[in-house]
């Protein structure tokens, strides 16, 4: 039903009915959102009826389907149900919460840690609680969506320096000279470039102007470091960060989040971070799962041997293609192509030629930057990271992107 609206007020949807650029690439055959998946998430999935190889996923070690994760959640459901129809504050907390918040809190070296429904639903229930009105919390332009709607959502005021740039960060810890608290939040590996932040120069200048850090290590954790931990463990800067926030929805194959830091922190956002008060709480079968995973990350290194192995692969095999994969050194990496149109098209070609990759594309990332996003498992195999490449080749020399050289 349509209201009768006075002549001078706008119908709040009239941008809906205006918004017809979906519709057009749609049409054009270039919409590279929402297409359906018939099958797990592994390196070969069906798509659309078709099987292709993913490479756009962020199961890094390849656990959707593993047995024990899979049936950790049956045993679960079946102990607890299917739901804590409520929040953690109130009816929600299982013992299984308790126990992953033990576990995890032990895996990051941090005294306590609190679970959240969600990785977004973290950042925005951490920054809110945590940065009040007189503070300011310092981002970098990189940071992922999660934690600026955190900003958005606190009281305080947010300031932001150059992509990884020490330089810029300093001057903005320099200028920000006022009586409030400071809080620095930055993404531990960048979601969508694949690089790595600058810790040990970030925690000593945190520590240089008396600001807190908050690593938001949703990529990192269970990739990096010797225990698996993340990118403190990576730098063995553990004790130097205050705040390590996770999520469940990369390498642990689930969907969920947390943060980690001192008991005196964590008590506190148990009693202030609404994201987390107000909704429901983390269904037993991811619960458990999660703590499945957790098993896998402590105790089978050899994975994250391997998806090392399966991102030098596939990074140098697209360098030695002609591509320019920026400045990754994970198992993100980004294939920089430049305006948005020419990442619509290579990501269609790539499709077309059985390669389920991302592109990203404004205002994700910046005019003129870009990018069709690869992301590693850990399962991939050397033939399918060959036929990956194989396609990049075909693609990049079809729409010459690329000249003739061999991955
Ligand atoms: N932080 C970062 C850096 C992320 O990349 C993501 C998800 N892509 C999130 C937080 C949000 O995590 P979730 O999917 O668990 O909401």
């Amino acid at each position: 039903m349509t209201p009768e609206q006075p002549k001078s007020r706008r119908d709040i949807f009239d941008k809906c009915a205006k918004f017809t650029a979906a519709h057009a690439a749609m049409a054009a055959g270039f919409y590279p959102y929402f297409h359906v998946i018939e099958s797990g998430q592994d390196p070969e999935v069906m798509v659309e009826g078709r099987k292709m190889i993913m490479v756009g996923s962020n199961n890094y070690l390849g656990l959707t389907s593993h047995p024990k994760l899979k049936e950790a959640a049956i045993q679960a459901t079946r102990t607890f149900g299917v739901g804590c129809v409520g929040s953690r504050f109130l009816n929600g907390t299982l013992s299984l919460h308790i126990e992953l918040e033990e576990r995890l809190a032990k895996l990051v070296r941090k005294e306590a840690a609190l679970v959240f429904a969600t990785g977004m639903q973290t950042n925005l229930g951490v920054i809110s609680s945590l940065v009040g009105k007189d503070d300011h919390i310092i981002t970098d332009k990189y940071d992922h969506a999660s934690i600026i709607d955190g900003c958005r959502l606190s009281y305080g005021a947010m300031k932001r320096y150059r992509h990884n740039d020490m330089a810029d960060l300093e001057r903005v810890l320099r200028t920000t000279d006022h009586g409030g608290g400071m809080l620095i939040a930055v993404d531990g590996v960048f979601s969508m470039e694949g690089d790595i932040c600058d810790l040990p120069a970030i925690v000593t200048l945190a520590r240089r102007y008396g600001a807190r850090v908050l690593v938001d290590d949703a990529h990192g954790i269970g990739v990096l470091g010797s225990r698996g931990a993340g990118v403190a463990d990576h730098f063995g800067l553990d004790d130097d960060v205050d705040l390590i926030v996770g999520t469940f929805s990369k390498s642990f194959a689930s969907v969920g989040g947390f943060v980690a830091a001192d008991e005196a922190v964590i008590h506190y956002m148990k009693h202030f971070a609404r994201a987390m008060i107000f909704s429901a709480s983390l269904p037993p079968a991811n619960a458990a799962s999660v703590l499945a995973a957790l098993d896998i990350i402590e105790n089978e290194p050899e994975r994250r041997a391997r998806l090392v192995e399966v991102g030098e692969k596939m990074r140098g095999g697209l360098r030695a293609l002609g591509y320019d994969t920026g400045e990754s050194t994970t198992p993100i990496i980004p294939v920089l192509v430049g305006d948005d149109l020419t990442a619509r098209a290579l990501w269609r070609n790539l499709y077309d030629r059985g390669i389920f990759t991302t592109p990203i594309m404004t205002p994700a990332v910046p005019e003129n930057r870009a990018l069709i996003r690869v992301s590693c498992m850990a399962t991939l195999t050397d033939e399918q990271v060959q036929r990956v490449l194989d396609a990049f080749a075909a693609a990049g020399r079809e729409m010459g992107l690329i000249g003739g050289g061999k991955a």
